[in-house]
């Protein structure tokens, strides 16, 4: 059980990162949600998940897009025994045509909050003598699609982030791992539905057939449950020497 530990999952008023804070607080770990929308209907959600499963569940706003706003979440949860970067976003366009202004923000939200919140997690971690930091990266931290350059680059940092987290902490009771999704059908997801179609010239069920699901051998979405069932796998005792590497659960997709 994940009891007296504090989990703080960046992202998480929707999709794999509420999933994941869901599975967290069933396995018994008080959770922080996040998210830079601070509606009541977010304080609401925290409400209901610490109720149902008799943990505490917070809300706190934080925009993963400033490094300031990451740090200040780290430490506003007081504990963080459990650190998972999830906060992202896409954007699909052609490099020639991609907008430096989304550029930089996919950069910053899904890359570089994952350095900062970590910078700002470990010596809480160190001090509790326990940690674990889940980077939530992509089929696309490890193979590519075109189009999609930006999320591309910062989620292979990411991956090589989590090496590096895991080697600075290899001797210590800290794990820092990466979870590769598939397709996962999430707001995120549902998004880019359009400019695909446009890309691509084709129908809203030629896209998921044709090009979302055409890489996922198992021709299934993977869903948020598996993704927070991971992580709870990856905070257990059986997961203490898994570190530095990466979990793909994308129905076959990078075996391709
Ligand atoms: P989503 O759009 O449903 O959720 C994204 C979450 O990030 C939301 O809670 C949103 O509020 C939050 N967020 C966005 N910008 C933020 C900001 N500036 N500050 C704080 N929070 C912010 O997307 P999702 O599909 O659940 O994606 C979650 C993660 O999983 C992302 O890192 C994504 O790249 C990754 N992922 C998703 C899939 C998939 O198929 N859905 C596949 C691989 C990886």
């Amino acid at each position: 059980s994940l009891k007296g530990k504090t989990a703080v999952v960046t992202g998480s008023n929707s999709g794999i990162g509420l999933g994941i804070a869901i599975e967290l607080a069933k396995a018994g770990a008080d959770v922080v949600l996040n998210s830079f929308t601070d509606r009541d209907e977010d304080h609401a959600l925290a409400e209901k998940i610490g109720t149902e499963h008799g943990v505490t569940a917070r809300y706190i706003k934080a925009d993963m897009s400033v490094g300031d706003d990451c740090r200040a979440l780290i430490e506003q949860a007081g504990r963080c025994d459990i650190l998972v970067n999830n906060a992202g976003i896409q954007h699909v366009a052609p490099i020639d045509q991609f907008p430096p202004e989304t550029w930089d923000r996919i950069i910053a939200i899904n890359m570089n909050s994952a350095y900062h919140t970590t910078a700002a997690a470990l010596p809480k971690m160190r001090e509790a003598g326990w940690g674990r930091v889940v980077n939530i990266a992509s089929a696309h931290g490890l193979t590519a699609s075109p189009f999609k350059s930006a999320y591309v680059a910062a989620k292979h940092g990411v991956v090589g982030m989590t090496k590096v987290v895991a080697l600075e902490t290899a001797q210590e009771p800290i794990t820092a791992n990466a979870v590769c999704p598939g397709y996962v059908l999430t707001p995120l997801v549902e998004a880019q539905i359009p400019d695909t179609m446009k890309e691509y010239d084709m129908s809203r069920e030629e896209v998921i057939k044709n090009v979302m699901l055409v890489r996922q051998p198992s021709k299934e979405f993977a869903t948020v449950e598996q993704m927070g069932g991971t992580v709870v796998f990856l905070c257990s005792d059986a997961a203490a020497q898994i570190t530095g590497t990466t979990i793909s659960v994308d129905g076959g997709w990078t075996a391709l």
